[in-house]
Order: structure tokens, then C-alpha cells, then sequence
């Protein structure tokens, strides 16, 4: 039987982040981005989620090369947790490389193989070539990759969108229309935007915007985005030479990313314009610009210190104008929305409406993709990058456009879409799913410690402690209540006060029974303090007893 090619998507699926693709023919395998997905408010205390690598790491020797479409987190954020488990080069253009050196120094993987490459490029790896493909997005340096591979041609096209006006060219739709008449085996394209009719809007039109607010406004302007929205923050540099301001950075991300960008030349800024931070305090208000971090109101981020006045250097005063130049993710609007609040208390007066213009998306909307999918013509259509409601929206465009309903394949993670040249089949399903990073340790935190944490966040905790004799298990000390995130105890003595007697009572009748067994006390002490509880408050603390022996 002829060999078939695997397309296994490891994560992006139905979910929104850590888009992860393996490709597989034979004796060789590809992967295409290595992503983060972000942690659900119901994973208490857990910092990253990354995808399960086993699939990667049972196959290791396979693989012949990880390929970035784009440095943005949800492609690049799982790469070093990637690396301490594989090991291959990772290809890439400039600035997404020059992120992807950040994240390895960090994590000191410095003997990770990184190979910068130019749209128009291929690679060979194995039995594939991979092609790189110029397209727009909200940063520097995206591609699509066209996968040349034994059974036909599979277009990835990361995430994207058609911009015209992008200072550095339209994507290739030439090359895309070209590789459609060579014939397209399958196509795998962003569904991000899928329910969005029309096109989205030109970079451009964020740059009129600007000028709208930094025109006439003689106050200090400071604003936030993305750090990763390069063509966004140039567009802000630029805005400010145009209106005769210096500009401050701060933030670790923005910084980071100031500096990759500029020291590939991406970053084009006429001398003396960026300022240190500590320069703008000699400078008048009507001549600084600070470009944040913050969009999304994370509570680290430079715009939450300067709003809560807990920033070393800038504080906010009263007349600031706050352009916020980002919609916020699903999830953040609360966060977002706290920060706002506190600008407006200060005296600052905040721009983040939509109808201002001072944000377009990154990611294609329908009139784009049937573009793409017209060019392409595939044979096959995988959606990607998205929700369900996103990919069967995105399927129904496909049909739309007149592909054959059984040559749409909607799949989840660790799905395996096998092809022929002919066909296109879902197979067996491979390990896939997500892994909690909790600070420093990867994938030690359970679904029992999330549920733990759950509890305690709701309804807190109560320890009884009692100290009892070695000799008869009488008691000695105690039982003493501590009570954590569930009552003010000063408030609650006498509650406090019936618990140890209920406490008591469970002890003694343990005692009564003679029964010696310490889980079996410290059953009774649970569900008698439990049920008390309950049945007083209404609510359900976690219940820890501890007993020590004497
Ligand atoms: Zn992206
Ligand atoms: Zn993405």
C-alpha cells in the first residue's frame, strides 16, 4: 500500500491558540508553529498552557524541522518547552527568528539550530520542500507555507489578512494563484475572522486616526498596543515625528520587541526621536508620546503600574491622553475595563472606542479568504486557527464557493487527516491536549490541584489542628480552628468557638468507639465540620483536620 501523508494538527483546533501542526510521511515528519494557549479563568494559579508534546517526542526521530509562520505567541510561546524535549532546527524570516532568540536565551537553549529565510525561499527537509510565502498580518515577517510533498502540494496559510497599503507589500496572491493552477492537494487556512463579512480594514486607516488624536492635543499622549504589532507601533513613531514628539518606551515586551525590530532594520526612525524614559520628565507634556504595554489590562503591564500609580517613573496625571489601539481578547474586557476606570479616576482622558479607528484585526475576513480559496483551488479544505463556530463557518464559506461538501474536513486536535492524491480521510487520533505550566514546573499541576484551587478560590478553607495523646488518643491540645479566605475570624468568634465543639464531639465519639485510626478521625472531624457548616452558612469551605500524636 502506498505510503499516505499525515496531517496532524496537535493544537489551534476548536480552540483559540497553540497552533501546532505536525506533517508526516514515511520516515519523515514536520512541524509547523509551536504555540501557547492562554490559561481559562478557572485554572487557578496556572501561568501557560502548552501543548502535549508526546506525540513529537515518541516520533522524535523523524523529524527533520519546525517551521514559524510568524512570531506572534500563540505560534512561537511553546517552542522552548519544545526544545528541552526535541531537538531540530527551527526555520524562520529575520524577525520572527529574532523573537524566537529571545525566547531560547531565556529558557538558555542556546544550542538550538535557528535558520532565518526569505519569502520566496524553500527549504528541503526530509521528503518535503517547504515553501515561504509573503502574506500580511499584525506583524513583521508572516508567511503562508506551500509543503511540497510526495502526494501534492498543501498550502498553510498562517494568519493572515490582504492589505494593500502594508509598508512592506501586499501578500503574494500572484505566487498563491500560481501554485493554484499547479494544483493544490489541501488547503489549511486561518478561520480567526470567518464570521466577519467584508474585508478587514487597511493598516492605513489606523494611521489617519492617529494623526486625529495627536493633532491639536497639547497634553502628554501615551499609547498602548501589542507589542507584537510592529506596523502599529512604527505607525505611532511615525505619528509622533509627524506632530514634533519624542518617544519613551516601556514595558519588557515593547522593549524587546523595539530592539529586534530595529536591529534588523524593520524599524525605520529618524535619530533622537526614541527617548529613555527617564529623559521625557525635562521635556513639555505637547512634546512626549509613551508607547505601552497593557492593551490587554494585564496586571503586570506597564499601562496597569502607571495607572495605579505603582510605576517608577511615570505616574498618570490629570489632562493625559490614553489611546488604547487594541480591541481586547476575548476574556481581558474586565481587566481591560478595570484599567480604564482607574485612567478616567486620575484625570486622563481615555480613547479606546472601535468607531475611533484606532484598531484593525490581523486576520482575514470572508470576502479575503474566498480570495485565498479561489487562488488556491485546493482539492481538499482543512479549516484551522479557530473555535467550532469559526471552522463550520469557515466550511460554509468553502461550500459557498462550490467545493464539494465531502472534500471539507473539520477535525479536533490529535486528529489525523490522511492523504492521498485523491483522497482525503480523518484516521486514528494521536495524544493531544493541553499541558499547565504553574511558574517554574511543566505539567505538574492535575486536574485535582485545579479543582483544589477552584474550592479554595470560591469558598476557602478551615484547618482544625489537635494535638492527642500516644498512649489512650485522648486529647491533649486543641482542636484549634484556623480559618483562611472562608470568614473574618474576629468578626466570627462564636461560629468559630461551635466548630471546635464540634470538632470536640467528633473527637470524642471516635474515642468513645475506641476507634484509633487517624484517617478515620479525620473523616469524622470532615463531614461533622462539613455538614455544620453547610447547614449554618450555606457554604462549603475546603476542610483540612490535622492531628498530631504526643
Ligand atoms: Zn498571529
Ligand atoms: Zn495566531
Amino acid at each position: 500500500m502506498a505510503e499516505k501523508l499525515k496531517i496532524i494538527p496537535l493544537g489551534g483546533l476548536d480552540e483559540i491558540g497553540k497552533n501546532i501542526t505536525v506533517l508526516e510521511y514515511g520516515k519523515d515528519m514536520i512541524v509547523v508553529d509551536c504555540g501557547l494557549g492562554f490559561p481559562e479563568e478557572d485554572m487557578y494559579g496556572v501561568d501557560l498552557v502548552i501543548p502535549d508534546f508526546s506525540y513529537l517526542v515518541a516520533n522524535a526521530k523523524k523529524l527533520r524541522g519546525m517551521f514559524i509562520t510568524h512570531g506572534h505567541e500563540d505560534h512561537i510561546g511553546s517552542i522552548p518547552y519544545c526544545m528541552q524535549q526535541v531537538s531540530c532546527p527551527i526555520h524562520g524570516t529575520a524577525m520572527t527568528c529574532g523573537l524566537i532568540k529571545l525566547k531560547l536565551e531565556e529558557h538558555r537553549l542556546d544550542k538550538v539550530k535557528l535558520i532565518t529565510h526569505k519569502p520566496g525561499e524553500s527549504v528541503k527537509a526530509g521528503c518535503f520542500t517547504v515553501e515561504f510565502i509573503h502574506v500580511n498580518h499584525s506583524i513583521a515577517d508572516a508567511v503562508a507555507f506551500a509543503i511540497h510533498t510526495p502526494v501534492g502540494t498543501v498550502v498553510m496559510t498562517g494568519d493572515f489578512k490582504i492589505d494593500p497599503t502594508a509598508t512592506d507589500g501586499m501578500i503574494d496572491l500572484a505566487r498563491l494563484g500560481q501554485l493554484g493552477n499547479e494544483g493544490v492537494l489541501a488547503l489549511l487556512a486561518d478561520s480567526t475572522n470567518a464570521e466577519r463579512q467584508g474585508y478587514t480594514p487597511n493598516e492605513h486607516l489606523v494611521t489617519e486616526s492617529l494623526d486625529r488624536q495627536f493633532k491639536n492635543c497639547d497634553q502628554r499622549i501615551i499609547v498602548t498596543t501589542f507589542a507584537s504589532n510592529m506596523y502599529r507601533i512604527a505607525g505611532v513613531i511615525a505619528a509622533a515625528e509627524r506632530h514634533g514628539r519624542k518617544v519613551a518606551v516601556t514595558g519588557r515586551s515593547m522593549e524587546n520587541m523595539l530592539k529586534v525590530a530595529q536591529e534588523l532594520g524593520y524599524l525605520k526612525v529618524k535619530p533622537g526621536t526614541i527617548v529613555e524614559l527617564g529623559a521625557i520628565k525635562s521635556l513639555p507634556k505637547n512634546k512626549i508620546v509613551i508607547v505601552s504595554t497593557g492593551s490587554q489590562g494585564e496586571n503586570m503591564s506597564a499601562l496597569y503600574r502607571m495607572a495605579f500609580s505603582t510605576h517608577k517613573q511615570v505616574d498618570i496625571t490629570a489632562g493625559d491622553r490614553i489611546i488604547i489601539s487594541a480591541s481586547a481578547i476575548p476574556g481581558n474586557e474586565k481587566a481591560v475595563s478595570k484599567i480604564i476606570n482607574e485612567l478616567y479616576r486620575k484625570g486622563a482622558d481615555v480613547v479606546y472606542e472601535k468607531s475611533e479607528g484606532l484598531h484593525v484585526s490581523g486576520h482575514a475576513c470572508q470576502e479575503e479568504l474566498k480570495i485565498i480559496h479561489g487562488l488556491c483551488k485546493p482539492k481538499f479544505f482543512i479549516p484551522v486557527h479557530g473555535e467550532q463556530r469559526h471552522l463550520q463557518i469557515h466550511s460554509r464559506l468553502a461550500k459557498l464557493m462550490g467545493m464539494n461538501p465531502k472534500n471539507i474536513l473539520i477535525g479536533e486536535i490529535g486528529s489525523t487527516f490522511e492523504l492521498t492524491k485523491r483522497t482525503c480521510k480523518l484516521g486514528s487520533t494521536v495524544p493531544a491536549g493541553m499541558v499547565l505550566v504553574d511558574g517554574t514546573g511543566v505539567g505538574d499541576v492535575g486536574s485535582v490541584v485545579l479543582r483544589d484551587r477552584k474550592h479554595l478560590a470560591e469558598d476557602g478553607m478551615i484547618v482544625v489542628c489537635v494535638n492527642l495523646s500516644a498512649e489512650d488518643g485522648s486529647v491533649i491540645t486543641g482542636p484549634d480552628i484556623i480559618t483562611r479566605g472562608f470568614i473574618y475570624v474576629k468578626e466570627s468568634e462564636e461560629l468559630i468557638d461551635e466548630l471546635r465543639e464540634v470538632a470536640m464531639e467528633a473527637i470524642d465519639r471516635c474515642h468513645r468507639k475506641r476507634i484509633r485510626d487517624w484517617t478515620a478521625i479525620k473523616s469524622a472531624i470532615k463531614s461533622d465540620i462539613s455538614g455544620y457548616l453547610y447547614k449554618n452558612t450555606k457554604r462549603n469551605p475546603m476542610v483540612l483536620p490535622v492531628i498530631m500524636e504526643i
